[in-house]
């Protein structure tokens, strides 16, 4: 019977919470615009095209609720994306950093643990909307000087995608419980567009990820766990402040585990991978 970590591990026990996560469109979303396209469509051969949103852009959304959460409870109220990371707070340790390019110029790196993949929509894509406005000149505010296309995502769109937390404790699960939750827009332009409501409707805790949106979409029998496991989780202000006091114990442990190798150059393939991850920035 796999259970939570009692306190957070610096080496992988090999626990898996994959959380089923249904995102719905309460607004049209942009999907292509002259700005990078951010919820994309796919070609599988078993669901034929679908709506996409890649992991990134969800994670980045996330791990800015997570920081702004954290920075209300004046927990390490400076870390900040993208470079000026603290790798000592439990967003970066949730999310993971890269030592070289933190704020603190750190000399550890810090591993994701919040893990994902696609998120895809549980309907095909029956035909993309067209939304022409006429670009506004900055200097002379005329109009019409470049036509802008937008393609649209229909509100009432719902994407499933699973989010994994490795080796979760029950404060981590939490806090990013909480945080999916307060997770309300996504798309391109979101200022604008794209208002969402998140639920989470499934939770498995396992020894491996064996739950896909993939096959999740082509079998719903497939999943027979339940929600239970994350419904007496603790209140997440106590979850950020018992994982902010745990963290220097594990960052001790880090550093000396690291002080032996300290000639050694250090692998840059062990960086953490924030590089692809979208910062969130409107
Ligand atoms: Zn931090």
């Amino acid at each position: 019977m796999v259970d939570f970590l009692q306190t957070p591990s610096l080496l992988s026990k090999g626990v898996y919470l994959q959380l089923v996560v249904e995102m719905k469109l309460l607004d049209d979303a942009i999907i292509r615009s002259n700005e990078p396209e951010e919820v994309l469509t796919c070609h599988y051969k078993a669901l034929e095209n679908r709506f996409i949103i890649p992991f990134r852009k969800v994670k980045g959304k996330l791990r800015r609720l997570v920081l702004e959460k954290q920075r209300s409870y004046n927990i390490q109220p400076d870390c900040a994306l993208k470079d000026d990371l603290c790798l000592n707070c439990p967003s970066c340790l949730l999310f993971g950093g890269t030592g070289e390019t933190s704020s603190v110029k750190a000399q550890y790196n810090i591993l994701s643990r919040v893990l994902g993949e696609t998120f895809i929509s549980t309907n095909t894509v029956e035909g993309i909307r067209n939304y022409t406005q006429n670009a506004v000149g900055e200097k002379d505010l005329m109009t019409g000087q470049a036509l802008m296309t937008i393609l649209t995502v229909p509100k009432e769109t719902v994407f499933k995608g699973v989010v994994t937390i490795k080796d979760p404790t029950q404060e981590m699960a939490s806090v990013i419980v909480d945080n999916l939750k307060r997770l309300t827009r996504i798309g391109a332009r979101s200022v604008e567009w794209g208002r969402v409501e998140t639920i989470i409707v499934n939770a498995k805790l396992s020894d491996r990820e064996d739950i896909s949106v993939y096959n999740l979409l082509q079998d719903d029998e497939s999943l027979t766990d339940d929600i239970s496991i994350i419904e007496n989780l603790p209140l997440v202000e106590t979850a950020y402040a018992t994982l902010n006091s745990q963290i220097p114990i594990l960052l001790k442990d880090l550093i000396e585990r690291r002080s032996p190798m300290k000639e050694k150059k250090s692998k840059p393939k062990e960086a953490a991978q924030t590089e692809g991850e979208e910062a969130g920035v409107e």
